[in-house]
């Protein structure tokens, strides 16, 4: 369950740090060389697997679009479905969106409104199993926008788990439901 600090080790050097992208102070973490490096992703994956195998899932939710990467191979591997939570007006069916802020203005998140079952319920009645999903979490504004979602339409976040957590931005005191991250980052 707990990884070693060999396989952490194994992670988070497969993570690249491109300074001053998109703009100059950000420290953009680059999950292409994790996702191109076969032993990194395969130690990423097995961990996560051992962990939510005994959540008794409904479905994984990933934001738009890198948590569709690790949200999809998770879903799989669990034998769930996943759910794609995408930016405004990407959606073709009914949605629901949430807005939220950025440091300029505004952006806004959408998923369909059956997305986990109709009124949010999976085929035995009860409220669908959520895990969402990300790469990162900076401030928690995307996370608890998509959470949100999650709950307007009926279904229940069981957990929000992310690859990355920049902890001195104490963004998962936003968010309501538990938060698992496997690395942070200071
Ligand atoms: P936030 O809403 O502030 O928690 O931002 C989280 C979203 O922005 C996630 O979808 C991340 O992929 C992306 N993000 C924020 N900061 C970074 C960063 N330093 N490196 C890579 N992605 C980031």
């Amino acid at each position: 369950m707990t990884l070693t600090p060999e396989e952490k080790t194994i992670i988070l050097d497969s993570i690249r740090d491109i300074p001053d992208f998109p703009k100059p102070g950000i420290v953009f973490k680059d999950i292409t060389t994790l996702l191109n490096n076969p032993k990194a992703l395969s130690t990423l994956m097995d961990h996560l697997t051992e962990r939510y195998l005994g959540y008794d899932l409904d479905y994984i939710a990933g934001i738009d679009a890198r948590g569709f990467i690790f949200g999809s191979i998770l879903a799989d591997r669990l034998g769930v479905g996943f759910v794609p939570v995408r930016k405004k007006g990407k959606l073709p069916y009914t949605t629901v969106a949430e807005k939220y802020s950025l440091e300029y203005g505004f952006d806004e998140v959408e998923i369909h409104i059956d997305a986990f079952g109709e009124n949010g319920c999976c085929s035995t009645g009860e409220r669908s199993k959520v895990l969402l999903m990300d790469d990162l979490i900076a401030t928690g504004g995307t996370a608890k926008a998509a959470a949100n979602l999650i709950d307007k339409v009926g279904a229940h976040c069981v957990e929000a788990c992310f690859i990355m957590e920049l902890g001195f931005l104490n963004g998962r005191e936003g968010i309501e439901a538990p938060v698992y991250s496997v690395l942070e980052i200071d």
